[in-house]
């Protein structure tokens, strides 16, 4: 039954460290500390794979690509969304909306959130009007409020292609 909506969530936590690249949502951000991982860490997009995927009912991008796989050390994101949306092609589905939540202090995400959106409408072939992103803070509470860790959560609805 291609023809029904099909729901996916996705979560993923990075922690932060001084010295590392600040990848959010695909765009990069001017930041004293950026998300620990063995590719650039963006949770974004970790996330939004995750949720597309498990909307489309394959695997996890976990088993997809393997932190212990040389190859995706340092390995742009935007390479994971393009191969989670050529799985998601070959199964006859497009991607209809995505709402994604980040729960961090730094970086500030407002001033990019345009920037994001499109970004991201670009990588999962829908229009930017159908992306949204908002920035939580984690109001001092536990290792996000900390500064420690960044928390994305994303859900994406699928449909026919
Ligand atoms: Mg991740």
């Amino acid at each position: 039954m291609n023809d029904l909506p099909r729901i996916g969530l996705g979560i993923d936590v990075h922690r932060l460290a001084p010295g590392r690249p600040c990848m959010v949502a695909g765009i990069r951000f001017d930041a004293e500390v950026g998300p620990l991982g063995h590719s650039d860490g963006d949770a974004v997009l970790h996330a939004a794979c995750d949720a597309v995927l498990g909307a489309a009912g394959l695997d996890d991008l976990g088993t997809l690509f393997s932190d212990r796989d040389p190859a995706n050390h340092d390995r742009p994101s935007a390479d994971f969304c393009r191969a989670t949306m050529d799985q998601v092609r070959q199964k006859g589905l497009r991607v209809l909306s995505l709402d994604c939540v980040l729960e961090t202090e730094v970086p500030k995400l407002k001033p990019q959130r345009q920037a994001m959106r499109e970004r991201l409408a670009a990588l999962f072939a829908l229009p930017a009007d159908r992306v949204n992103i908002k920035g939580k803070t984690g109001e001092k509470v536990d290792a996000i409020g900390r500064g420690e860790a960044m928390r994305a959560t994303v859900v994406a609805l699928l449909g026919p292609a």
